[in-house]
């Protein structure tokens, strides 16, 4: 710690770096930042940076607002779409009470919270996501569907320049800020874009992500289009969703890895996987946490809407990828569930603790479901035991209220928030009368 603090303090004065942002999310996965000079920022490490946290969402109720920004010097980067001199560089902090301790509403404490728990049973958790997004001509106004960049689809090489150069320009992005790109392309609808980020370690996954989305918004502003990480922007086409591949590892040995087990899955994988089908009912608020988010579960478009697993299986909530099977340490499960707008420090720690308590608990996984499970007829999914996933906002409230592992993984406070929150938008959604309704209903009633 104390290392790269000077690490960081030289490499200010160095570069000659004349604002530091720190940076944090609140509960919902927004970004917020408070910009410092370099001179403050010695004091920052040592004691923190005081802002007024009533005025961030999910963060504390008003009689105990004082909170402060401690800059986690792990996580420096110099941001490369500034100017090179003076330049502007940014650190994740950790947000604590007054008095020290970590606060309960910090996303980044929750998932450091359960990461913890994962440590304690000798686990590390990495985690390797699938991001889309949509690129469109610009930022559409109230009421105007929004207009993809490109015709494209799946794979395509457009000829169309724009999705092209944003992609290159965007990798170099990332990489200039230390996030390695695995894999770039074309998704399936028009506009659509998919880069995948090389697997790392959870916490540094979930700023990484937090990191992207915001490079996505810069590198797109540049280009004159516009980014965006709504699940589902059109009901013709799929939605965006952020698969993300996950494995435990103890110390430098894949614990998910089996050779010669059934898909070379160890008991430690077959219970994570357990872990994950029992509880995706309770966990799907988190890991979709916007009314939208449901129009892209239950769109088909290789989105999940049913609780099962399956090898290679696209219609399956969480699949065992089949590629590259004689790499042990690769061995991983896809959770395929989670969308692109949600909030990755709160998402990593819901699914860790659903998957470790299949773990600690040694729960049976079900028998695979090999078939496309959308195809099945509603009896045959039950004759299988195959659940469907919350149908919308409300349903996966109504489940996660009554669940004691989320409670448990969020805390109370964030738990309260949340579901506040959730319930509000809920309600504001339930009453709106919709273009739909007026469209169908005004010609024939
Ligand atoms: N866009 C799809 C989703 O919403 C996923 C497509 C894919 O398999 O990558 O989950
Ligand atoms: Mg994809
Ligand atoms: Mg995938």
């Amino acid at each position: 710690q104390q290392k790269q603090q000077e690490f960081v303090l030289r490499t200010l004065e160095e570069r000659d770096i004349r604002f530091v942002r720190l940076w944090f999310t609140d509960v919902l996965g927004f970004l917020k930042q408070v910009a410092v000079a370099p001179a403050e920022l010695e004091a920052a490490f040592s004691e923190g940076i005081g802002f007024d946290g009533s005025a961030i969402e999910g963060f504390a109720r008003v009689y105990e607002s004082d909170m402060l920004a401690k800059p986690d010097p792990s996580t420096f980067q110099i941001l490369p779409w500034r100017s090179a001199s003076p330049g502007a560089a940014r650190i994740f902090c950790d947000i604590l009470m007054p008095d020290g301790t970590p606060s309960y509403a910090d996303p980044r404490y929750v998932l450091k919270r359960a990461l913890a728990r994962a440590s304690e049973l000798g686990f590390t958790f990495y985690c390797h996501p699938e991001i889309e997004f949509f690129l469109f001509e610009k930022q559409p106004g109230p009421g105007e569907k929004p207009v993809p960049i490109d015709p494209g689809g799946y794979f395509d090489y457009t000829p169309h320049r724009i999705a092209h150069d944003f992609r290159r320009q965007a990798i170099t992005m990332l990489e200039a800020m230390g996030i390695s790109v695995e894999f770039s392309h074309h998704e399936g609808a028009p506009g659509q874009q998919e880069i995948d980020l090389r697997y790392a370690d959870a916490l540094t996954t979930a700023d990484n992500i937090m990191t992207f989305r915001l490079v996505m918004k810069e590198v797109a502003l540049e280009q004159g289009v516009y980014a965006s990480f709504m699940p589902k922007p059109f009901t013709e086409h799929p939605g965006s969703g952020m698969h993300t591949h996950v494995s435990l590892f103890e110390g430098d040995r894949n614990a998910f890895y089996e050779p010669g087990a059934e898909y070379q899955l160890s008991k430690v994988a077959r219970s994570f996987i357990a872990g994950l089908l029992r509880h995706a009912g309770e966990i799907t608020a988190v890991t979709n946490q916007w009314v939208n988010s449901y129009k892209r579960l239950l769109g088909g478009g290789e989105a999940p809407a049913y609780i099962c697993w399956g090898h290679n299986n696209r219609s399956a909530l969480v699949r065992v990828p089949m590629y590259k099977p004689q790499k042990g340490q690769s061995t991983r499960v896809e959770i395929r569930s989670l969308d692109s707008a949600c909030n990755p420090y709160l998402a990593f720690a819901v699914i860790l603790a659903a998957g470790l308590k299949g773990v600690e608990e040694g729960y049976e996984l079900p028998p695979g479901a090999e078939d496309d499970v959308w195809s099945l007829t509603d009896a045959e999914r039950r004759a299988l035991g195959i659940e469907p996933l919350p149908q919308n906002l409300n349903e996966a409230i109504k489940l996660m209220e009554r669940s004691e592992l989320v409670a448990e993984t969020l805390g109370e406070h964030v738990f309260d928030f949340f579901l506040r929150n959730k319930r509000a938008e809920w309600e504001e959604y339930r009453r709106q009368v919709t273009a739909f309704e007026r469209d169908r209903y005004l010609p024939v009633l």
